[in-house]
């Protein structure tokens, strides 16, 4: 099968990479090699920050209503290309299209929110701060932004970064992840056919080799990171280190607490697609269902069976399945070493998803819905993150528990709670300790004009991705103050 081109692009040009070596990029619906995202080094790491902070003061000096206007015109291409974008996620990622299109619209949704830079970036003033003398904000750009992104929403979450931070002015250099770069390909030819001036956005492929250059380049002035706690942590504390300002969303493990008065049809369906969707792997799935008293005989038998009959296949055809593959061969096999130590360790393995066989793509990385009842806080499988199909199950008698056993978790990104009781509701909401909050909603995952409040492990850093706190992020406020001496305008016109 000939590979599909993984070229970098630095100062408007595309270009093929060979010299350190590369990463395979799977279609995990098959398991075949699809393309080479190259190793690119600190040479290459250097050209693409010396292109964009040389298109910089130009970019800089584009009235915002201009800036806006490139992304009006993309907005406009990403419509026109949206099932192209959508399959290329679905082959390199293994989303299903259904998938895919609801990853795509939250990424335009951001796009939509840049757009309104003329008013985003407005400051506040105020007449006679003292007698004759008037205050300003302003909020001026950075310089180059760098954004370093994770697999799992190959479009998305790279559009959480460069639409705002260009629309504010900055420029930017994009490190998509090796396991997912070729969708990024796309949404840069459109960004270019939109009008994108050279060097403003740059990309470039790679690991830890291609990433420490960024972290440690003395022109980046800013990081952008989605991915793993522990790569969050690292890019945190090396780029704040460095001078750089940094936002670094981390891993989570987010539970959803179910009330016995909640309701059983809508719970299980939320709970389902909370829990399976995108095949677990998202930072915002519910990976741990707290039953509360009653709860786990109302809604159990109802949610093994919705998952057992959920289709799991490739995603690369017509005919889409309700459930794709998982990333990786190696990824399957450690989400199977959790599930394999969470029996060990006690739990019951209630729908299990590991002998799945798909037979029109046997080499494909797939891996059934899963459900493990009987789960202990101090089971590894309660602590880590799996990020793969697998719904936990722990049973408390009461909110308060349940709220304590959530509150444990080192992490701090999305939870929800299931009930009809608004006592219940109020007390969990101020009480739980997470940053995104689910009543009745089982992905709380924020739309573009609200901040992605992670907490604790799930963030490092001050001002996170998206809405206002984004703007502030990829802005710095300058404060200016005047007075104007000599004659007055009245005396001038006197003479
Ligand atoms: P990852 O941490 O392995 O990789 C993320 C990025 O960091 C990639 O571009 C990768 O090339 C780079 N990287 C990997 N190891 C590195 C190292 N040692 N040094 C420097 N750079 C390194 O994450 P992933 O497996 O691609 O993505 C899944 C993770 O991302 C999950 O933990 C998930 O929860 C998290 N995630 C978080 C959010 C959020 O908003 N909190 C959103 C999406 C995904």
């Amino acid at each position: 099968m000939t590979l599909q081109p993984c070229p970098v692009f630095i100062g408007g040009e595309w270009r093929a990479i060979h010299k350190n070596g590369s990463s395979p990029v799977f279609n995990p619906s098959r398991g075949d090699t699809i393309a080479e995202a190259p190793m690119c080094g600190s040479d290459v790491v250097d050209e693409a920050v010396e292109a964009a902070a040389a298109a910089f003061p130009a970019w800089r000096d584009t009235p915002p209503v201009e800036r806006a206007r490139l992304f009006f015109r993309y907005r406009q291409l990403i419509e026109e290309n949206f099932e192209r974008i959508c399959r290329s996620i679905s082959r390199e990622h293994g989303k299903t299209l259904a998938e895919a299109r609801g990853s795509v619209y939250r990424g335009i949704e951001n796009v939509e929110y840049a757009c309104g830079a003329p008013t985003l970036l407005m400051g506040d003033s105020l007449e006679n701060l003292a007698r004759g003398v008037d205050c300003e904000t302003m909020h001026q750009p950075l310089g180059v932004c760098v954004g370093i992104t994770p697999f799992n929403f190959p479009a998305m979450v790279p559009m959480w970064m460069f639409p705002l931070a260009l629309v504010c002015g900055n420029t930017f250099v994009l490190k998509p992840s090796e396991k997912v770069p070729l969708t990024v390909v796309i949404l840069i030819e459109l960004l270019e056919k939109a009008g994108l001036p050279k060097g403003v956005l740059n990309i470039v492929h790679g690991g830890r080799a291609c990433v420490d250059a960024l972290l440690t380049h003395p022109k980046v002035k800013a990081i952008s990171f989605v991915g793993s706690s522990p790569v969050a942590k690292y890019i945190f504390e090396t780029g704040t280190r460095h001078g750089k300002r940094v936002q670094a969303n981390g891993g989570a493990k987010n539970y959803i607490v179910i009330m016995p008065d909640a309701d059983v049809p809508h719970t299980v369906e939320a709970l389902s697609t909370a829990a399976f969707g995108c095949a677990g792997e998202r930072c915002m799935a519910g990976s741990t269902a707290i039953t509360v008293g009653k709860a786990a005989d109302h809604l159990l038998p109802s949610l093994i069976e919705a998952a057992q009959a959920i289709k799991v296949g490739p995603t690369d055809i017509e005919a889409q399945p309700d459930m794709g593959p998982v990333i990786t061969a190696q990824h399957r096999d450690r989400v199977m070493s959790l599930l394999a130590s969470g029996e060990k360790e006690g739990a019951r393995i209630v729908a299990d998803g590991r002998g799945l066989k798909v037979s029109d793509a046997p080499n494909g990385f797939y891996l059934g819905a899963t459900i493990v009842d009987g789960i202990e806080n101090e089971m590894t499988l309660a602590r880590e993150e799996v990020f793969g199909p697998v719904l936990n199950v722990m049973r408390m008698e009461d909110l308060d528990q349940a709220i304590e056993v959530a509150n444990k978790s080192a992490f701090g990104n999305g939870t929800a709670i299931f009930t009809n009781s608004g006592k219940a509701a109020r007390e969990f909401r101020n009480r739980v300790k997470a940053g995104m909050v689910g009543i009745n909603v089982g992905v709380p995952a924020t739309m573009a004009m609200f901040p992605f409040t992670g907490w604790d492990e799930s963030f490092y850093g001050d001002l996170h991705i998206q809405g206002k706190e984004g703007v502030q992020f990829y802005t710095q406020q300058k404060v200016v103050t005047t007075r104007w001496l000599g004659e007055g305008v009245g005396d001038v016109w006197k003479k």
